[in-house]
């Protein structure tokens, strides 16, 4: 089991107060807070080790090189992927999208097709297909949900045929805390040849990822919800579609050779990595899954799953707050409203108290539109919170409704 006081003592910032008070911090769908081994490694990193990687033949380049590919190896080991031939190191999960939207959609998308994504998706694994389909002329197919934050899997079903190029979607959904049946999308499509790309933005941090085990084509996250650091993220790809995408963009560290006539591209996975790449933000992340590679992500799943039923046991007991999203398979993400208050004001009085959540469209406008509300707020737990927060978070949350109910 985990030691959360220990635990906690490994980030600074929870120790910190907001507003005079103790900080209780469940915003972690947004980012999380870092612990002392990414922020001792970043500044060894800036202080001791600094140079370009894949470049000089001196010391501190080498080093830095080395650690750097050190990181990509760990993140094979921890998702269970193939080889580091297919993970490519991006600046987030937007950026990994981006780069399979712009090289896979440039390349396999023509008029008249179709892709699938769902309407529970965040703007980045939505608005990319969006725009590409209007680039392309193509379809965007929207999956609906059932009942209470369940993608229409039905729906799948009926979408799915010969136009389709792609599916693209979610693990866990970062308003509805949802955990799509991705495997069973996976099956689905591959059993029509169709790749899917799963955005696991929401869900690395909160379960055990295996890629050989699930075997989607595309697999997205980013360092800062991971507990690493910003500015870095990873896109895994199965090497037969790095090997016939074309590179996404073009400049230093992504060629083999060039002369004025042409140009050769570096094998995989550097063909995708152009310009100088953040390695002291891989060399973080590489920080960030040891530290929770110790803990045990079963152990963290177990965790933020006691603090989510608690959670909702108390939301079952508070008159005049609605929960959105109340599937079984849920991670650590509680989306509700209070009854007559706007999620604005909610936010900002419970910050007054020292407690950080999220409000607004959450980055979900298509979904905000289907549920038919403007906007939520969202407590997102990581774990390093305890039950004591969410506790915290439900006096609040009366306090609220005493002063604007
Ligand atoms: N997808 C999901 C499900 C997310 O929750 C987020 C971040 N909120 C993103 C994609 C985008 O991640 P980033 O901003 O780190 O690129």
């Amino acid at each position: 089991m985990l030691d959360i006081q220990k635990i906690r003592s490994d980030f600074p910032i929870l120790s910190t107060t907001v507003c005079g008070k103790p900080l209780v911090y469940l915003d972690n769908g947004a980012t999380a807070q870092k612990p002392n081994v990414v922020i001792d490694t970043i500044n060894r990193l800036h202080t001791r080790q600094n140079a370009n990687i894949h470049r000089g033949v001196h010391y501190l380049s080498e080093a830095c090189t080395e650690e750097y590919e050190n990181a990509r190896r760990s993140v094979v080991t921890f998702i269970n992927a193939n080889s580091t031939r297919e993970i490519v190191f991006t600046a987030g999960t937007t950026a990994a999208i981006n780069l399979v939207a712009s090289s896979f959609g440039d390349e396999f998308v023509q008029e008249g097709n179709e892709i699938i994504v769902t309407i529970m998706e965040h703007h980045s694994n939505f608005v990319p297909w969006q725009a590409l389909c209007r680039r392309k002329n193509a379809r965007l197919r929207v999956v609906d949900l059932t009942g209470d934050g369940d993608l229409d899997l039905e729906q799948f079903q009926e979408f799915i045929g010969e136009k389709t190029r792609l599916i693209t979607v979610a693990q866990t959904s970062n308003v509805l805390g949802t955990v799509n049946p991705v495997s069973d999308i996976i099956k689905l499509a591959h059993s029509y040849n169709i790749p899917v790309l799963v955005d696991g933005a929401q869900s690395v941090v909160h379960s055990k990822i295996d890629m050989q085990a699930l075997d989607c084509d595309f697999f997205t996250f980013s360092g800062h919800k991971f507990y690493g650091p910003t500015g870095i993220g990873v896109l895994y790809a199965k090497e037969k579609w790095l090997d016939v995408m074309p590179p996404y963009q073009y400049g230093g560290d992504m060629v083999a050779t060039v002369t004025v006539e042409d140009t050769t591209f570096a094998d995989l996975p550097l063909k995708f990595e152009a310009g100088t790449a953040n390695y002291i933000g891989a060399i973080g992340l590489g920080a960030a899954i040891g530290y929770l590679e110790g803990l045990g992500m079963e152990n963290i799943q177990q965790y933020e799953q006691e603090l989510l039923q608690l959670a909702h046991k108390l939301a079952d007991e508070t008159a005049g707050m609605t929960v959105y999203g109340r599937t079984k398979r849920k991670a650590g993400i509680l989306s509700f409203l209070l009854d007559g208050i706007h999620h604005y004001d909610t936010g900002m009085i419970l910050d007054k108290m020292g407690i950080a959540v999220r409000t607004g469209h959450l980055c979900a406008e298509p979904l905000m539109t289907y549920m038919g509300v403007t906007g939520l707020v969202r407590a997102s737990f990581g774990l390093y919170n305890t039950k004591e927060e969410v506790q915290a978070l439900f006096d609040g949350i009366k306090k609220v409704q005493q002063m604007l109910g």
